[in-house]
């Protein structure tokens, strides 16, 4: 908690009044990382047999869980079965993502920063692998890990792209049903699963981001059908990122 940057904490004070304190105390606990069952290898009713882990239900979706790291426990990462692609590690927040943009099976799926793959891998799921979902992210290396992660996890209706967004809107234009924003932005929501992205923080980031955010909504909103859906998420707090950046978009287009 101590080395929390002053500056996020002063921050994020304003932001929450009375429920500061409450916020901050969360730091203290001991974290609780998520697992989600993939459905594409197997079902609730199977893996619920064959689980050996302290499961406990997430209710924003019907395949996720919670598990503490109990270090006298079997550690999920570390068990064949996530080798097999079982499950997929994952923060309890992110998995509610996909159940938002309700991808079906069948439709035209666009992941526009789709590595390493979480939030992929359960569209894929929620696609039951009919359809095309294309997986993009700028990062060489990391659609690298999109890939590893989608072969795990049994995705066979994905194509993976590494290119920028304005060049996917110049070949596919208005084609996709559904396309996710899950937006490089400064990273706030990582402070307690990642204590080393506190040093990356800085209070000006967030502006720089939200720029960065709304080049790439402009170049992905036309790749939407019409009456299509976008989902933009975030890994930030900072209002700038999440409702400013939608405002200065929808401004533009509304
Ligand atoms: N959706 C991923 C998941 O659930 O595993 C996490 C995505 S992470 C929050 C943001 C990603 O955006 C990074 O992988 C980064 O490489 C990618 N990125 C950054 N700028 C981009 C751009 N202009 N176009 C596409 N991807 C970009």
């Amino acid at each position: 908690m101590s080395d929390l940057p002053q500056a996020y904490l002063s921050q994020m004070r304003h932001l929450l009044g009375d429920e500061y304190q409450a916020f901050k105390e969360v730091y203290d606990r001991p974290f609780k990382n998520g697992l989600r069952i993939n459905t594409l290898k197997t079902t609730q009713e199977e893996f619920q047999r064959i689980n050996p882990f302290d499961l406990e239900p997430i209710p924003w979706t019907n395949s996720g869980f919670r598990f503490s790291s109990d270090p006298d426990r079997e550690k999920p990462g570390r068990h064949p079965y996530h080798a097999a692609g079982l499950y997929y590690l994952q923060e309890p927040t992110a998995m509610l993502v996909a159940e938002v943009l309700d991808p079906k099976p069948g439709e035209r799926v666009l992941d526009l920063a789709a590595a390493p793959g979480g939030k992929a891998t359960h569209i894929a799921a929620l696609m039951k692998n009919k359809g095309l979902l294309v997986a993009n992210d700028i990062d060489p290396k990391r659609v690298w890990d999109l890939a590893e992660n989608l072969e795990r996890c049994g995705v066979r209706n994905a194509v993976i792209t590494n290119e920028r967004p304005q060049k996917l809107a110049d070949f596919f234009g208005p084609f996709f049903d559904k396309i996710l924003v899950d937006a490089p932005c400064s990273g706030e929501a990582l402070f307690r699963k990642n204590p080393s992205s506190r040093d990356q923080w800085h209070p000006n980031l967030a502006k720089g981001c939200s720029r960065r955010q709304v080049r790439i909504l402009e170049s992905t909103s036309q790749m939407l059908k019409p009456n299509g859906r976008l989902v933009y998420t975030t890994c930030t707090f900072t209002p700038e990122e999440n409702e400013g950046t939608i405002a200065r978009f929808l401004k533009k287009h509304l």
